[in-house]
C-alpha cells in the first residue's frame, strides 16, 4: 500500500514515495511521472513552459552552476563557461574524444592520456559526472517544486550502447545529485514502454525502435511476448544525431556564403551563433520548404531539398545500422510489426520517409518524440514502485565477456548478445603445486587471444591453501545485473576463500570500436583458430613436462638408466618443439613422451595398489 503524507508547507496530501523517470539527454533532459490519479505518464513542466530542460550548464564568475534555458543563453555570449553535450564525455578519456575536440567551445583538458576527461572552467575542473549531476539536481529540484513533495528516487535512461563505465558514471551522477538511482534502463526500451506496447499479455510483437536524438543514434529490435520485453539486438552510433545535421548545414553555409573557417575557430561566439541558426533552419524545415535569415550581414538560406541532400549520407548511416541490427536479430524487415520513432530529430520528414521505406510500413510517431523516453522511464518507475508487476525487462550484451586462461587465451563466460540479467559460473584450477594465488583478468571482445580484446579489470584471488596443481577448484562467476553492470566473483570451493570485483572500466568504447572489434573477429577468425590450437598444444606440452619431472623426482628407483635417458631425450625434444610454431610437431612430441613414460606410470600404479593392500587383512 502506498504511504500518504502531508506536506507541511502547503497542507496538501501527498504520496510519501514518488519515483520519477528521468531522460538525461545529450541535448535536453526531462522528468516524467505516472499521474497519481489518471495513471497515465506525464512529463513535468512548470505552467506555460516546456518540459525540456536543455542539458547545458553555465558557470557564473563565482563558479556557481546554472542549468537549462538560462544556461543555454550563454552558449553564444559566454561559450568558454557554458558546457553542452556533456553526455558525450561520460566515461571517456581525452583520447576517446580527441577526434571530435573541435566541437567543444569550452576547454576539455588535453592530457593525451587514457584517464577520464575533465572540463576546465576558470580555475576549476569538472568531470562529466559532476556536470551531469548539476543537470540531475536541477531536474530533481524542478520536480520537487512542481510536485510539492521530496523526490529522492529515480529511474534514469541511457543509450543502449552505453557500456558499464558509462552506466556507472550515470548512476554516480544521480548519487551526487542526491538521487537514489533505482534502475538504469535503455532509452529504446523505455520508449516502447511509453507506447504501452506489451500491456496486453497475449500480444506478441516485434518492434523496431529508431531513436535519433541530438547526439546519439540507436536502433533496437525488441520482441514482446507474454508481457515480457526482450531486446533481440541493438546497433547505433554514439556520434550521430541532430547536432550532425546542424553541422552539415553550418558547413554548407560556410562554403556557400564564404564565411572564414579559421576566423570561426577564433571567434567562438560567431561559431555558436551559426550553430544555433543552423538548428533553427533545420527545425523550421520540418514544417516549411524554405528557410531564410541573416547573420552578421550574411544572407543565410536553405531549402528543404538542399537540406535533404545535405543530410542524406547521415540518414544512410542510420539505415546501415538498422540493417546490421536486423541481421543480428536474424530477422527480415517484414518480420517487424511496429516501428517506433524516438528523439527530436525524427521530426525531420526525410528521416521518417527513409525509415518507413526501409521497414516497408508507416512509422509510429504519435507520442512526442522528445518526451517518449522519459514517459517510459516513468512507466518503469511505476513498475519498481510495485504498482505494475506485469513486466519484466530483458536487455542484451553487445560484446562477449570472459577471462584470460593459460597462454593468454580468452575464455568466454558470457557470449555476445546474451540476455541480461545473467549469471554464469565456470570452474578453473591451478597449474603449479602450492599455488596460493590466482590472477583473474576480465576481458571484453570477440578474439581468441586476450591481447586482441579489451581488458576491463583484474584482481587476485589470494589465500588458496597449499595444494598440488589441479586440485583447487576455483569457481569464477560472472553476474550482469539488470543495469548491465558486471560483477566478477572468484571462489576456491575447497577452502571457501573468495574475492569479487565490480567492473567499472576506466573509459568507454564507441559504437565504431564495438563494430571494429566484431569485424576484426571475423577477419581474423582463421588466424585466431590456428593460434588457439598452438597455444593449447603448448600449454598441454608444458603441463606434461612438469608432471614428468615431478614423477622422476619422486620415483627414481622405478626406472632403469636406459628409461631415464630415453625420457630425458623425449623431454628435450618436446622442449624444443615448444619453441616452434608447429602445433602438429608439439603434439607428436607429446605422444612420443607419453609412449615412453606409460610403462612407469603403470608400474607406479601397481606399486601403490600393492602398498594399499599390504596392511589389510582379508
Ligand atoms: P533529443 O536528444 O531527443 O532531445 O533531440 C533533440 C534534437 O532534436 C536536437 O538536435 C534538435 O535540434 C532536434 N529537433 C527538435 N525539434 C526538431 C524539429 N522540429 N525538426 C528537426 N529536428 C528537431
Amino acid at each position: 500500500m502506498a504511504k500518504i503524507g502531508i506536506n507541511i508547507a502547503t497542507g496538501s496530501l501527498q504520496q510519501a514515495e514518488m519515483i520519477v523517470g528521468i531522460d538525461l539527454g545529450t541535448t535536453n533532459s526531462l522528468v516524467a511521472i505516472i499521474h497519481p490519479e489518471s495513471k497515465v505518464p506525464v512529463a513535468l513542466k512548470e505552467f506555460n513552459s516546456s518540459s525540456l530542460v536543455p542539458s547545458v550548464v553555465h558557470f557564473d564568475g563565482f563558479g556557481n552552476p546554472e542549468v537549462g534555458e538560462a544556461a543555454k543563453q550563454y552558449l553564444e555570449t559566454d561559450p568558454a563557461n557554458t558546457i553542452f553535450s556533456a553526455k558525450r564525455l561520460m566515461g571517456k578519456s581525452y583520447r576517446d574524444v580527441k577526434e571530435h575536440a573541435d566541437l567543444f567551445t569550452y576547454k576539455v583538458i588535453d592530457d593525451d592520456t587514457e584517464s577520464l576527461v575533465k572540463v576546465q572552467v576558470g580555475d576549476k575542473f569538472y568531470s562529466p559526472i559532476d556536470l551531469s549531476s548539476f543537470i540531475l539536481k536541477e531536474l530533481k529540484e524542478r520536480a520537487e517544486h512542481i510536485l510539492k513533495t521530496p523526490v529522492n528516487k529515480a529511474v534514469i535512461t541511457v543509450p543502449a550502447y552505453f557500456n558499464d563505465a558509462q552506466r556507472q558514471a550515470t548512476r554516480d551522477a544521480g548519487k551526487l545529485a542526491g538521487l537514489d538511482v533505482l534502475r538504469i534502463i535503455n532509452e529504446p526500451t523505455a520508449a516502447s514502454l511509453a507506447y504501452g506496447l506489451g500491456i496486453n499479455k497475449y500480444e506478441e510483437k516485434t518492434i523496431a525502435v529508431y531513436d535519433l536524438g541530438g547526439g546519439t543514434f540507436d536502433i533496437s529490435i525488441l520482441k514482446i511476448a507474454n508481457g515480457i520485453f526482450e531486446v533481440l539486438s541493438t546497433n547505433g552510433d554514439t556520434y550521430l544525431g541532430g547536432d550532425d545535421l546542424d553541422r552539415a548545414i553550418v558547413q554548407h553555409w560556410i562554403k556557400k556564403v564564404g564565411i572564414d573557417h579559421n576566423g570561426l575557430k577564433i571567434n567562438k561566439i560567431l561559431a555558436q551563433s551559426l550553430r544555433l541558426k543552423a538548428e533553427e533552419a533545420k527545425k523550421y524545415l520540418s514544417d516549411h520548404t524554405v528557410f531564410q535569415a541573416e547573420l552578421n550581414g550574411d544572407q543565410l538560406s536553405l531549402s528543404r531539398d538542399e537540406f535533404n541532400s545535405l543530410i542524406q549520407p547521415l540518414i544512410d548511416r542510420t539505415i546501415d545500422c538498422c540493417k546490421k541490427a536486423m541481421t543480428d536479430a536474424g530477422l527480415q524487415t517484414n518480420d517487424i510489426d511496429t516501428v517506433v520513432m524516438v528523439g527530436g530529430s525524427t521530426r525531420v520528414p526525410a528521416v521518417k520517409e527513409a525509415v518507413s521505406t526501409f521497414f516497408g510500413k508507416p512509422v509510429n510517431d504519435e507520442v512526442n518524440p522528445d518526451e517518449v523516453v522519459a514517459l517510459g522511464a516513468a512507466v518503469q518507475a511505476d513498475i519498481l514502485a510495485g504498482n505494475n508487476t506485469d513486466f519484466l525487462l530483458l536487455d542484451i550484451t553487445p560484446l562477449s565477456l570472459g577471462i584470460e586462461t593459460m597462454g593468454g587465451l580468452m575464455d568466454v563466460l558470457i557470449p555476445r548478445n546474451s540476455k541480461i540479467p545473467s549469471r554464469v559460473g565456470r570452474q578453473y584450477t591451478t597449474h603449479k603445486d602450492g599455488q596460493s594465488g590466482m590472477r583473474i583478468s576480465v576481458y571484453q571482445g570477440e578474439r581468441d587471444l586476450v591481447k586482441d580484446n579489451r581488458k576491463l579489470a583484474e584482481f587476485n584471488l589470494t589465500g588458496i591453501p597449499g595444494m598440488p596443481a589441479g586440485l583447487p577448484k576455483v569457481e569464477v562467476q560472472f553476474l550482469i545485473d539488470a543495469d548491465g553492470i558486471l560483477v566478477v566473483k572468484a571462489k576456491e570451493l575447497r577452502s571457501g576463500v573468495e574475492q569479487s570485483i565490480e567492473v567499472k572500466p576506466q573509459y568507454g568504447l564507441t559504437d565504431q570500436e564495438v563494430e571494429q572489434m566484431l569485424l576484426d573477429s571475423i577477419t581474423h577468425a582463421k588466424d585466431d583458430m590456428v593460434t588457439r590450437a598452438l597455444v593449447e598444444a603448448r600449454t598441454e606440452g608444458e603441463q606434461i613436462l612438469g608432471v614428468t619431472e615431478k614423477f622422476i623426482a619422486k620415483n627414481p628407483d622405478l626406472m632403469t638408466k636406459e628409461e631415464m635417458l630415453a625420457t630425458a631425450n623425449a623431454m628435450q625434444a618436446l622442449q624444443l618443439a615448444l619453441t616452434m610454431e608447429d602445433k602438429n610437431l608439439i603434439q607428436s612430441k607429446i605422444e612420443e613422451l607419453n609412449e615412453i613414460t606409460r610403462p612407469f606410470a603403470e608400474r607406479a600404479m601397481d606399486q601403490a595398489v600393492g602398498a594399499a593392500l599390504k596392511g589389510k587383512t582379508l
